[in-house]
């Protein structure tokens, strides 16, 4: 990524406010729950999904479409990448990804409830999570709220399937 394309990106993400906190995407999310982002390559338009460009980026490595990259922190709009322990994403093979599932059992390492929800329920948490973010900003009641599938105080944003 250029400069010009760098300050595009971090334009559709929120950070909060501690070190450890998820960076949320509020730019465009697909069907399966994860953000996307266009760029320009080649004279053509693509359609990528923003953690693994900003992952790319950083790291300098190549992400082929076999590896995975996983999300510690259990959130697909999260894209908070950095290099070292701080990172909310890593790569994992298929197998390494069995593994973390299965260890991770319900509940991931920063204590989000794995919920085994289906894809579109995926894009509606994410959505909805993206509606907090643009309505009111970083806040963390709201986002848990969210994340739990708890959010007696705006039920219309939260219509839970
Ligand atoms: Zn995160």
């Amino acid at each position: 990524m250029d400069t010009s394309e760098l300050e595009r990106f971090f334009q559709k993400v929120r950070k909060g406010p501690r070190p450890d906190d998820c960076w949320l995407w509020v730019g465009a999310i697909g069907d399966d729950g994860y953000g996307r982002f266009s760029i320009r390559r080649d004279g053509r338009e693509r359609m990528v999904r923003p953690q693994r460009l900003l992952y790319e980026h950083l790291t300098g490595r190549t992400l082929t479409p076999k590896v995975d990259l996983l999300h510690d922190c259990d959130v697909p709009i999260c894209v908070h990448v950095s290099i070292g322990e701080d990172s909310h994403l890593f790569e994992g093979d298929d197998r390494m990804n069995m593994r973390d599932r299965e260890q991770k059992g319900r509940a991931g390492r920063r204590g989000v409830l794995r919920r085994g929800l289906s894809r579109k329920q995926h894009a509606i948490r994410s959505r909805a999570l993206r509606q907090v973010v643009l309505t009111i900003g970083w806040d963390r009641d709201a986002i848990s709220a969210v994340l739990s599938g708890n959010a007696p105080s705006q039920p219309r944003l939260f219509d839970w399937p």
